[in-house]
C-alpha cells in the first residue's frame, strides 16, 4: 500500500522532520504565550524566572518546571471550579478525568481544543482500517467522565456512524444489545476487554456465534499492542498518538505535542528505548499544559518508521504506581504479560491475571485465571525470564474482578 493511502493526513504526517520541528516550536511559542496569561503556568514561569519570550525552542522549554496531578488537584480545589490552569472561556464541553490515581479533576473543551483531539484521533481510526461511512459500536463508559463523550464525538467528526453503547450492566441489556447488534450489523466493535466479554458471553447465551453472526472479532490481545495507542490522559491529550502495522509503538501528533521521556529522580532527559516518564506539552490548542509528567512509564522511538510517518512513537509500558520492585528490579505487569504470552490456554477468551504487592516481598507474586496444572511451568518461566523468585496461584476463570474500564493489574495486600 503506498504511504499516503495508509495515513489520514499525509501533508503532515509525513512532513520532513525539519519541517515538522519548525511547525512544532511556532505553535510552542503560541502555547507558552496563552500559558502564561494564567496564574498557574505563569507562577511555573516565574519559578524559573521565565518571561513567555524565553521560551522560543523545545530546548528552552526544558528550563520549565514540570507539573503533576496532584498540582492539578490542588489547584482546582483552591480556585474551583477549574483551577487556574485552564479557561472556562470559549468552553463548550466538559468532563472528568476517570480518577483511576485519586480525585478526577473536571476538564473544559473549547472548540479548538477538541478539533486537535479529532485530528489525533482520525489518524488512529485510519491506522486500524476505520472509514467514514463505517457503522462502529463503542462501549466506552459515559456520564461525565470524558472518555465516551469524546469518542463518540471524534468517530461523528471523522465521518462514522456511531453507535455508543456503554457497557452493559446486566445480563437482559447485554442480551437485548446483541439483538441490536444483529440487525445493524457493525463494521468494527471499539471496546474494552470486559465490556467485550460480557457482550461476547451474551451472544453464546443466544445460541449466537459472535465472530460469524455478529461480526465481532476475538481479542487480539498481546503485549506489543499495549503501545498501539498513545495517550496523555483526558486532560492533556486523549489522542495522543495511533501505532502503525510495524507495531513498535504509537506515532505521536508532534504537530499538536512534544512528549518528552525523563529520568523521574533527576528530571533529564532518556535516551531512545529507556523507560522513563512520559512528559507533555500541548501545543496548537485553547488549553494547553506545559511539561505535565503523567507519572506514566514510556520509552521513545526516533528511529525512521518503513511506514513513512515521520513523527516519532511511543511505547507505553505501565503506570510509575503499578511498578514492582523485587529485589533491585523494577518490574511492570507488561513485563509479566511477556512471559505469560508463551501459554497460549490462558487467552481463552481472555487473559486475566493480577500482580500482588506485599511491603518487603522479594518474591514477585502472581494469579491467574487458568488450569491449576500450569502454575509450576509459569512460575519456572518467570524465573527464567525476569530473573527474580516467582510465586503463582492459579485461579478458576471468573475469579478476578471484571472492572467496565481499565483491568487492574496490580493490588496491594498486607
Ligand atoms: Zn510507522
Amino acid at each position: 500500500m503506498p504511504p499516503q493511502d495508509a495515513i489520514w493526513n499525509p501533508e503532515v504526517q509525513l512532513m520532513p522532520r525539519e519541517q515538522l520541528l519548525a511547525l512544532q516550536e511556532e505553535r510552542l511559542r503560541e502555547a507558552v504565550h496563552r500559558a502564561a496569561e494564567l496564574p498557574f503556568w505563569r507562577a511555573k514561569l516565574d519559578e524559573s524566572g521565565l518571561a513567555p519570550d524565553d521560551v522560543k525552542t523545545t530546548e528552552d522549554l526544558l528550563r520549565v518546571p514540570r507539573t503533576v496531578k496532584d498540582e492539578l488537584r490542588a489547584d482546582q480545589a483552591a480556585n474551583p471550579p477549574f483551577g487556574s490552569y485552564q479557561r472556562r472561556e470559549g468552553a463548550v464541553r466538559i468532563g472528568t478525568t476517570t480518577g483511576t490515581t485519586g480525585k478526577p479533576t473536571l476538564i473544559a473543551w473549547t472548540p479548538r481544543d477538541l478539533a486537535v483531539e479529532y485530528e489525533g484521533a482520525a489518524r488512529m481510526f485510519w491506522r486500524y482500517g476505520t472509514r467514514p461511512g463505517q457503522l462502529v459500536v463503542h462501549s466506552h463508559p459515559l456520564g461525565v467522565y470524558g472518555g465516551g463523550a469524546i469518542l463518540t464525538s471524534a468517530l461523528e467528526a471523522f465521518g462514522a456512524l456511531v453507535a455508543p453503547v456503554g457497557s452493559p450492566v446486566t445480563d437482559e441489556e447485554a442480551e437485548k444489545t446483541i439483538a441490536m447488534f444483529q440487525t445493524l450489523k457493525p463494521d468494527q466493535y471499539m471496546m474494552f476487554d470486559t465490556a467485550q466479554l460480557k457482550f461476547w458471553e451474551a451472544a453464546e447465551r443466544l445460541g449466537l456465534d459472535p465472530v460469524k453472526d455478529l461480526g465481532m472479532r476475538p481479542r487480539m490481545e498481546h503485549p506489543v499492542l499495549q503501545s498501539a495507542t498513545g495517550t496523555a490522559g483526558a486532560e492533556c491529550f486523549s489522542f495522543l498518538g495511533g501505532g502503525c502495522m510495524q507495531f513498535q509503538g504509537a506515532h505521536i501528533c508532534e504537530d499538536y505535542a512534544v512528549v518528552e521521556c525523563i529520568d523521574p529522580a533527576t528530571g533529564a532527559s532518556l535516551p531512545d528505548l529507556t523507560r522513563g516518564h512520559l512528559v507533555v506539552t500541548t501545543i496548537g490548542r485553547d488549553n494547553v499544559m506545559l511539561r505535565y509528567d503523567l507519572e506514566d512509564i514510556i520509552r521513545l522511538n526516533r528511529e525512521p518508521c518503513a511506514c513513512g510517518e515521520t513523527h516519532m512513537r511511543m511505547l507505553w509500558d505501565g503506570r510509575s504506581k503499578d511498578m514492582l520492585p523485587v529485589r533491585g528490579k523494577e518490574l511492570l505487569p507488561v513485563d509479566v504479560w511477556w512471559v505469560l504470552e508463551d501459554f497460549p490456554e490462558l487467552k481463552a477468551p481472555t487473559m486475566e491475571y493480577q500482580l500482588v504487592r506485599r511491603p518487603g516481598a522479594d518474591t514477585i507474586e502472581i494469579r491467574i485465571e487458568g488450569d491449576s496444572a500450569l502454575g509450576d511451568k509459569i512460575a519456572a518461566a518467570i524465573e527464567g525470564k525476569l530473573e527474580v523468585p516467582a510465586r503463582v496461584e492459579m485461579v478458576a476463570r471468573g475469579a478476578l474482578p471484571r472492572p467496565d474500564f481499565k483491568p487492574v493489574r496490580v493490588v496491594d495486600e498486607a
